[in-house]
This record gives structure tokens, C-alpha cells and sequence, in this order.
């Protein structure tokens, strides 16, 4: 198998990455999973990963022959450099520079370096994360050209290419589910609604037309908005 047949997704068990997931199996022959744990402040996020993994293989036997093995580093240093919402029980609330305090400086700018070491030993060239500049809440190693950037140092610092695919990066919310329904049609789409997780506060209990989630956070009205945007274009 040649380098450039095999992908790692940055994959959290989330609505973004698990598109970028069935994004990847599509395009790529291998593909592999890998997930972090920084001590988040809820686990449920974690424990979707597994769940929407065997639903995807389950329900779609020609992504399920692709799908390799699923990694989870741990990250718990990310709670020594880091004071926010997610790892502290404060409210989460914007700040004075325009980020949210959920901002972990430069957090994905670690999980890609951890993830390319990780590809590189796997065997794997390309690199794929559901990074997006077009709604999400202004972080800004997110961002296109930081992205850019990363792939370059990356590739550099290997000595080999490490692309970082990001199918997300111009995507609305609304454009997000479309891409969804595109890759697997309306049992993708409820798979996506029935496991994914997206609540900052990692509640599961109240089950809404787009999902789960306490409904009123912004990672849930953004998810929520988003849905019936799509629902309103259809
Ligand atoms: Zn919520």
C-alpha cells in the first residue's frame, strides 16, 4: 500500500469531524482514527467516538472494510497551560479579545503536530480535521492559512508531504449536514443526528430534531440553527 493510500482523521465524536470521517472513507482505501483526551469536562464526547464508529461500519459495509484503527493520546498536559470552560467548571462566556474561554491557545496546533507524528509512524500522508473558518467562534488556529501554514512545517520538519485535508474549511453549518446527506444520503444523516455530540456542557438527554444536547449552549444552537438552515434549503 502506498503512502499516499492511507488517511488519519482527527475525529472526536463530534457532527464536524464525523463528516470529515465519512469524507475521508470515501476518498481514501485506509483510514484511521485518532481522538484526544485533554481531560475534557465531560467524557461523553469520548464515548460517542466508539459509538459512531461501529454505527458507520455497521451501516455502511464498503466504509467499513476501510476503517482501520481508532488512536487516543493523552493530552492530560493540556490542563497544566490551559484555564478554560472545558476543562474547569467556569461559565462559558466571551472575552475581551472576541474568543470564547473555551480557547485552548494553539490547541490544534498540537494535535496536528501529535497527529502527523502519529500518521508518520502509521504509514499514513494525509491528515484530515473538520477546521473551519466560516461560522465556528473565531479561533484562530482554525483558520485557512494557519492550516496552510502547519501543513508546510509539517512537511518540512518529516521530510516527507503531510497534507492537511480540512473538507469543512468554507462550509456553513447548513452546508455541513448537506455534505452529510451527499456522502451517505438520509442514513448518514441520522447516524449523525442520533450519535454524534456537539454540547459543550455534555448533556445527552434531551433529544431535538437535530440532535442531542441542553439546546442552549452555543455549540448547540450553532448545530441547531444550522439544521434547520439546511432543512429550509432542502
Ligand atoms: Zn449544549
Amino acid at each position: 500500500m502506498s503512502l499516499n493510500s492511507s488517511a488519519l482523521v482527527l475525529f472526536s465524536g463530534g457532527q464536524d469531524s464525523t463528516a470529515c470521517l465519512a469524507w475521508a472513507l470515501q476518498r481514501y482505501p485506509r483510514v484511521e482514527t485518532i481522538g484526544f483526551d485533554y481531560g475534557q469536562r465531560h467524557r461523553v464526547e469520548l464515548d460517542c467516538r466508539q459509538v459512531v464508529r461501529r454505527e458507520l461500519a455497521a451501516a455502511f459495509p464498503q466504509w467499513a472494510a476501510r476503517l482501520g484503527d481508532d488512536h487516543v493520546l493523552d493530552l492530560g498536559l493540556l490542563g497544566q497551560i490551559s484555564d478554560t470552560a472545558l476543562t474547569d467548571q467556569r461559565a462559558i462566556e466571551m472575552q475581551a479579545n472576541g474568543l470564547p474561554n473555551t480557547f485552548v491557545p494553539g490547541r490544534n496546533l498540537l494535535f496536528l503536530a501529535f497527529a502527523a507524528a502519529l500518521a508518520y509512524r502509521r504509514g499514513a500522508s494525509v491528515l484530515v480535521g473538520g477546521m473551519c473558518e466560516t461560522d465556528y467562534s473565531g479561533y484562530p488556529d482554525c483558520r485557512d492559512n494557519t492550516i496552510k501554514a502547519m501543513q508546510l512545517a509539517l512537511s518540512l520538519g518529516l521530510a516527507g508531504p503531510m497534507t492537511i485535508e480540512t473538507p469543512l474549511m468554507w462550509l456553513d453549518k447548513a452546508q455541513t449536514w448537506a455534505l452529510s446527506e451527499s456522502l451517505g444520503g438520509s442514513a448518514l444523516t441520522a447516524l449523525v443526528i442520533e450519535h454524534t455530540h456537539t454540547c459543550y456542557l455534555g448533556e445527552r438527554g434531551q433529544r431535538h430534531a437535530w440532535g442531542h444536547g441542553c439546546g442552549e449552549c452555543p455549540a448547540c444552537r450553532l448545530r441547531a440553527a444550522g439544521f434547520e438552515a439546511w432543512q429550509r434549503s432542502r
